[in-house]
């Protein structure tokens, strides 16, 4: 039995964790629990152009969030460490050095404008953007020569010109690529760092990783990965590619449409385990099945059955599964859950939430929504959403000062019976009190909301209008 360790390789180069490595996230923590195995978390970060500061502790911060807890990583270390790769340069030296004294890799000295007047002459013939090898031809002592004396270098990989690369996908069956369509990757940079390609592969190995759980993204880096794995002479991990998510029109899961970092849902109170049921769905079928907690899924997973047809990430269908969550969470928890992400909840309110929740709850779909629907159970409402029709409002006003018992049903017949006698609908009247005790025109039950306040409050509130 292989040991299984899988990993996600995030790049530092967003505001937060992206949707889709969430995703990825997921199925990878899925199958190493499901195989006894570890989950490990290698920070990326070599491409330093594109690094945004502080975008690593909101990665971590986001999975912790969403549960999907990691064994190794960056911020916990673990038998490979370190997990960032900036911390790791000399490792990816080492490596390409070793490639290129075999000869699978060489120096090369091109300057930046010779390779933007290739890609030039290349894109007017309509060739594909491709290292022309001119380098390669460079001694590997005359190569040496010219570094001690200072020039600058990058190090490429010397594909091999001739036949194909294969690679077996436990998604996608085989894959192959000619090789002569196979750039001459860089993989050490003239800062000295290692490209993506250099490192993941130097990594997933000295890691240990057994299975390499992506993007589909990555499938045409993929070969150059095979290459390099051959020319060390490790074995390489097996290898999944899984779909990329789409906005409902098909199109690649984008900021413009859709919320795409995790965070985005967290602050709109979407609930963690959720989110980790939608993104289940959206891998893989459970026999048509659609609410289940991860411990169902890593009983039932299997990679092979992981959909390959673009998973469509629809926000309603998110939201829905969201309110599903919330109406069968306990109510203890809930409560606890209200008052620590709404501010406008006094943290002392535990008897007043349990009077409400059973009103808003139907209709919460998000904790974000809570506030919008309770708010003026705890704060009297300063604003209205229109101008209050003050006549109606006095015949409520009326109705309700004479209620005895202030009870849902003695309320509605002293309503009624007020409106009967001015000869207008009750309707309206409700309407116009609605307004004024919660400031909006759609809520909770009116009169089940007014039990709650209570007569007192109520009455107050309807005085001081
Ligand atoms: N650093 C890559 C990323 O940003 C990792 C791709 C991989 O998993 O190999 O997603």
């Amino acid at each position: 039995m292989i040991k299984v360790r899988t990993r996600i390789a995030p790049s530092p180069t967003g505001q937060d964790l992206h949707i889709g490595n969430a995703y990825t996230a997921l199925i990878n923590y899925v199958v190493a629990k499901k195989n006894n195995g570890q989950f490990i978390i290698r920070v990326e970060d070599t491409d330093r152009t594109r690094l945004v500061e502080g975008s690593e502790q909101r990665i971590l911060k986001s999975l912790e969030w969403l549960g999907i807890p990691h064994q190794e990583g960056p911020d916990i270390g673990g038998p490979f460490a370190p997990y960032r790769q900036s911390d790791r340069l000399p490792i990816y030296i080492k490596y390409a050095e070793e490639l290129a004294e075999k000869g699978h890799a060489y120096y090369c000295f091109c300057t930046a404008s010779r390779l933007e007047e290739m890609r030039k002459s290349q894109e007017a013939n309509h060739q594909p953007p491709m290292y022309d090898g001119l380098c390669k031809k460079i001694p590997l002592e005359e190569a040496k020569k010219r570094i001690a004396n200072g020039e600058k270098y990058v190090i490429r990989l010397n594909v091999p010109e001739e036949g194909t690369t294969t690679f077996h996908d436990l998604i996608r069956g085989d894959i192959s690529f000619e090789n002569k369509l196979i750039d001459d990757q860089v993989l050490i940079k003239s800062d000295g760092y290692p490209t993506y390609h250099l490192g993941v592969v130097v990594d997933d190995h000295i890691m240990e990783i057994s299975h390499i759980i992506r993007g589909e993204e990555w499938i045409s880096s993929t070969p150059k990965h095979i290459l390099l794995y051959q020319f060390f002479g490790w074995e390489m991990p097996q290898i999944a590619h899984v779909s990329v998510l789409r906005n409902p029109d098909k199109s690649k899961l984008s900021k413009r449409k859709n919320p795409v970092w995790v965070s985005d849902y967290r602050v709109k109170g979407y609930l963690p385990e959720a989110m980790k049921n939608y993104m289940a769905t959206m891998a893989w079928s459970y026999d048509g099945k659609e609410l289940f907690s991860v411990d169902e899924m890593i009983a039932q997973f299997e990679l092979k059955d992981v959909q390959t047809t673009a998973p469509v990430f629809d926000q309603e269908k998110l939201r829905w599964m969201n309110g599903e969550y919330i109406r069968k969470m306990n109510e203890d928890e809930l409560i606890e859950k209200i008052t620590a992400f709404d501010a406008t909840v006094p943290k002392d309110s535990k008897d007043l939430m349990k009077k409400i929740l059973p009103l808003v709850k139907e209709r919460m779909k998000t904790l974000g929504e809570f506030e919008s629907l309770a708010d003026f159970f705890f704060v009297r409402p300063v604003a209205f959403e229109r101008d209050i029709k003050k006549e109606m409002l006095q015949i409520a006003i009326d109705a309700l000062s004479s209620v005895a018992s202030w009870t849902h049903d003695a309320m509605e017949k002293a309503m009624r019976n007020a409106s009967d006698k001015k000869d207008v609908k009750a309707k309206e009247v409700f309407m116009e009190l609605r307004l004024a005790i919660t400031g909006k025109t759609v809520g909770p039950p009116l009169l089940e909301s007014l039990e709650v306040l209570g007569k007192e409050e109520t009455l107050e509130r309807l005085s001081l209008l």
